[in-house]
């Protein structure tokens, strides 16, 4: 009798694990049909000078709606696309869809930086710097206009060979951002030797920032230092209006966050242009 119960508990245990892989096996098995038929889509989230309020950026993010799965958010679906190989071939549909969107609307006189996200696997690529290149030349965007943003995380962990793909980047024109900024177990010292535009704060400390001391005081000494090394800042998460006042008075470049908008289709953005309040 133990020992039936004890196969049992077994049994079920396995079947637990097995539904798990089972899971995983099913995502990975979609992913890679989402891949060879391209059907994924970007959505794009305003960012806002602090200054005058004006539309100055967006970032693309992707989007998946699996007919299966439905709606699978990036956060679970790009660590498998990591693990399983698919990474890179997703991150050049991206960076190439992102360009595209924005030389178009360069085109209709509206002149934003266009930011995407790079994962490790992207960066790391013998011929990234290249890929970004022949995708400017191909969509025609001003390099300016692209920013590129690496999570502090990520550009920590591969400290020695980041160095190097940052200044061949800067050397074409792109701008470069450090994502998530603030959660990375950094030293500080690494900001000294990149060649960054900006550092866009996590959104964890800007959430309550209008309200928990120790959240604005990690924000105000970030645009501080921002500003001391000649970059630009952005607030991520931006969801309160309360916020806005302590973000503007300590400068803060950009805002971004759902207050203004959720991430949204490219056509939306070219309406929030015209409509945007002051
Ligand atoms: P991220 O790059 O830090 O992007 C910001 C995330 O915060 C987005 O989630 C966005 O929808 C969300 N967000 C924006 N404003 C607010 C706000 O006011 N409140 C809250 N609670 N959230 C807000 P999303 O789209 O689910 O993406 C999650 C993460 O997945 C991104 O974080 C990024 O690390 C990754 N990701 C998304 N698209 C791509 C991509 O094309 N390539 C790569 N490599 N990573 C991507
Ligand atoms: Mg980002
Ligand atoms: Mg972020
Ligand atoms: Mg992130």
């Amino acid at each position: 009798f133990v020992k039936r119960s004890g196969k049992s508990g077994w049994q079920l245990y396995g079947s637990h694990i097995r539904t798990q892989f089972d899971q995983k096996y099913l995502l990975e098995k979609r992913l890679r049909l989402a891949v060879e038929n391209q059907s994924f889509h970007l959505e794009f989230q305003p960012q806002i000078s602090g200054a005058d309020h004006r539309l100055v950026g967006t970032e693309a993010l992707i989007r998946w709606k699996d007919d299966q799965l439905g709606h699978v958010p990036p956060a679970r679906f790009l660590p498998v696309a990591e693990e399983s190989g698919l990474m890179n071939r997703i991150g050049e549909w991206v960076l190439e869809e992102a360009c595209r969107t924005a030389a178009s609307w360069q085109k209709e006189g509206l002149s934003i930086r266009m930011g995407v996200n790079i994962s490790p696997s992207q960066f790391q690529r013998a011929d990234f710097v290249q890929t970004v290149s022949a995708v400017l030349a191909k969509t025609g965007l001003a390099p300016e206009l692209l920013d590129l943003e690496i999570t502090e995380n990520d550009l920590l962990y591969h400290q020695d060979s980041c160095l190097h793909i940052l200044q061949r980047l800067k050397e074409i024109g792109v701008k470069l951002s450090i994502d998530d900024f603030g959660t990375g177990f950094s030293s500080l010292s690494y900001l000294r030797q990149f060649p960054v535009d900006t550092l866009k704060i996590d959104k964890s400390f800007i959430k309550e920032v209008y309200e928990n001391k120790n959240d604005q005081a990690i924000v105000t000494s970030i645009i501080q230092l921002a500003h001391n090394m000649e970059m630009r800042v952005i607030a991520e998460g931006v969801e309160e209006q309360q916020s806005l006042p302590f973000l503007m008075e300590r400068n803060c470049d950009e805002l971004q966050g759902f207050y203004y908008s959720r991430p949204v289709p490219p056509e939306k953005i070219l309406l929030f242009h015209k409509e945007l309040p002051s």
